[in-house]
């Protein structure tokens, strides 16, 4: 059954009964031969480590005074035979145990505490310092790892720990390098830009939205270099730097063999170096078999989900009142370039909106409206910056608002909603969490509380059984009920202004059609005001009041959807009105503008879509032209009102729909 088919009923269906991700990862594992005695070996290890004296025989240390069971072979008292004091190798085997996990412990403590922050901060502040930490690190790692345990040794005193202390340095360097390309790939993601929306601190989101979902990289990169470690360890107990010459441990009984198994036979260095073969490869088999497991989940779900930025949504109301919400004026945005000169993003953009009305933003991909939304909430990605403009909220001039000020605003006062509604919500994180994070964090709520509220919303959005749904995680959800989610979390604290940023577009036509009539209905109710971010003139005629044309970072044309459709001013406008299916007379192939939008590196001189219109003239590639106030609207082009220069023919089919 199509989604389309199942909304309208909002009897949403519920998807059969599937197992849990982590219910899928246990019957994985138990299924490959390899992991399971991965697993078997793994537990007889962890009992001879916390309770030796389970397993083992004979006392480790106790030497055999009357000289006569040396060197021996397997026996029925001695299971792997006696080392050259008369010592039980079965015992001491197990015994060394405790000693390969210690040597884990402390490296993967240190390994872990180090990489991963270092990784996270890395990974989420970029630019330059990311590049500085990068180089010293691979600096770090190109070093043998036994050189620097040996360099640790040299400085404190030679014993196993400081020898770990010395491999857990080496290796965080492979965390750092881990975390941080996962760090990287997830703040593009949508839900940890929707995170930064809401006003969640950075600190929060790297501890609540990155590291989880670093969590099943870690486990497996932990389970491969835990193998490394206990090899490096018993190197450096062979080589009488690592643990004392009496200890049962692994490669300390290989050094004390290693002058007598060619006289005595191989059963001198069989049970250390078989403890030792086995627990590496089991590590090993473990991490890859762990990867398996995960991996198989993460090619079909949400983490996989690439990021798009998007557009739209809409009321049917018209602007009441004149309580202005947000104004932007004359905004610059530049990016430094790696090449040359800085590029300009988005220049002397200007705009507002008051409550209960739905401003409509349309433009191509690449011409600045995602940038304009982003830049005017304090979010403009680094290493971009705002260079002129100003930006006034609820009355308050917020230009130069720092991050913890704007943490306060964004997600209370201003809600987001974005294209993919399932990108859009952390997959290792319930539904429920997800409503009630910005509850306890923007209105002080109690964990009751919020649930109660987060109820209440996914009810005002129509999700069918709110309170079952929200113990779900998100692949559980339809793309539909999705972004009604989506929609609850921007509504949480009752924002005055929500961007909907293309809300719809991953819909199918009549989910898209509720999607717009429920933020409509919404809107009326609650008398917010609107920026709806599309590239379809369809769901602005639908939905908006007024429209704001962007093309190559610049405001072209402002106006009533009225005015727009039917007096185009601006000849981008007039040639995206001419692309819609709509205005399209059935015969031949339908309209479309010649080229592309120009790289902002490449801008061209004079009138940015100069190339692409039909209407340039000499002057055009030469005169950049200014911004013109025509009645309450602003017009870019320099033949606007010259004699004979008309684009207010609507073109055929063309109506406005609300
Ligand atoms: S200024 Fe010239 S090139 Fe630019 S939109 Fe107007 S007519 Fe076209």
């Amino acid at each position: 059954m199509s989604e389309s088919e199942l909304e309208p009923t909002i009897e949403e269906t519920p998807p059969p009964k599937a197992d849990s991700p982590r219910q899928r990862f246990w019957k994985r594992m138990v299924r490959n031969p390899l992991a399971l005695f991965s697993m078997v070996w793994f537990v007889i290890l962890i009992v001879s480590w916390v309770w030796p004296e389970l397993l083992a025989t004979h006392d480790p240390f106790k030497q055999d005074v009357t000289l006569q069971r040396l060197f021996e072979g397997p026996s029925g008292d001695h299971w792997l035979g006696t080392d050259g004091l008369g010592r039980d190798h079965y015992s001491r085997v197990v015994f060394g145990a405790g000693f390969a996990f210690r040597s884990i412990f402390i490296a993967m403590t240190i390994a872990i505490g180090i990489g991963v922050p270092i990784g996270l901060f890395s990974g989420w502040r970029g630019g330059r310092i990311d590049r500085a930490i990068m180089w010293v690190n691979d600096v770090l790692f190109s070093l043998p790892i036994i050189l620097l345990a040996m360099a640790v040794i040299i400085i404190l005193t030679p014993s196993l720990t400081n020898a770990m202390i010395g491999v857990g340095i080496a290796m965080a360097t492979r965390f750092v390098r881990l975390t941080r390309g996962v760090t990287l790939a997830e703040k593009e993601e949508l839900y940890v830009d929707a995170a930064r929306i809401t006003g969640i601190s950075v600190p929060r989101i790297l501890a609540r939205y990155i590291a989880p979902n670093l969590l099943p990289s870690l486990i497996v990169q932990a389970a491969i270099i835990s193998g490394a470690i206990i090899l490096i360890g018993a190197t450096l107990s062979f080589l009488g730097i690592g643990a004392s010459l009496d200890d049962p441990d692994w490669g300390v009984m290989l050094n004390r063999a290693r002058p007598d198994f060619r006289r005595e036979g191989i059963w001198q260095i069989m049970p250390s170096g078989g403890a030792l073969v086995l627990t590496v490869l089991a590590f090993n088999l473990l991490g890859d078999a762990i990867r398996d497991a995960i991996g198989r989940d993460a090619s079909s779900n949400a983490l996989t989900i690439t990021k798009r930025v998007s557009v739209a949504a809409a009321s049917t109301s018209h602007a009441e009142g004149d309580d202005l919400v947000i104004s932007v004026r004359d905004m610059d945005v530049e990016f430094p370039s790696a090449k040359g000169p800085v590029s300009e993003i988005l220049n002397g953009v200007s705009f507002e909106v008051r409550a209960g009305e739905t401003l409509g933003v349309v433009g191509e991909s690449g011409s600045g409206k995602s940038m304009t939304m982003l830049s005017a909430l304090g979010l403009t990605p680094a290493p971009g910056r705002m260079t002129r403009g100003s930006v006034n909220f609820l009355g308050e001039d917020v230009t130069n608002l720092t991050e913890k000020a704007w943490q306060s605003i964004r997600g209370k006062e201003v809600g987001v909603i974005f294209q993919e509604p399932i990108a859009v919500l952390n997959p290792a994180m319930k539904v429920g969490a997800q409503i009630m994070e910005p509850l306890r964090i923007h209105m002080g709520m109690s964990k009751a509380e919020a649930r109660t509220r987060a109820v209440e919303l996914l009810t005002e959005v129509r999700v069918p059984d709110p309170a079952r749904r929200l113990d779900q995680y998100p692949h559980e959800f339809s793309g539909g009920m999705a972004q009604r989610v989506g929609i609850a979390m921007a509504l949480a604290c009752e924002p005055k202004l929500l961007i909907a940023d293309e809300p719809s577009t991953a819909l199918d036509v009549t989910v898209q059609g509720q999607i717009l009539d429920l933020l409509a209905e919404i809107q009326t109710r609650r008398n917010m005001a609107i920026i709806l971010i599309t590239h379809d003139l369809g769901v602005i005629a639908e939905a908006a009041d007024r429209v704001l044309v962007m093309y190559g970072g610049q405001v072209m044309e402002t106006g009533s959807v009225e005015d727009v459709f039917f007096r185009p001013k601006h000849p981008y406008t007039k040639a995206l009105l001419d692309t819609m299916p709509q205005n399209h007379s059935g015969d031949g192939e339908l309209a479309v503008i010649a080229g592309i939008v120009p790289q902002p590196t490449a801008w061209p001189t004079g009138c940015r879509f100069a190339p692409r219109c039909v209407h340039a003239t000499d002057s055009c590639t030469s005169t950049m032209p200014p911004l013109l106030t025509v009645n309450t609207d602003v017009v870019r082009c320099l033949r606007h009102g010259e004699e004979g220069f008309d684009l207010a023919q609507p073109a055929s089919g063309t109506e406005v729909l609300s």
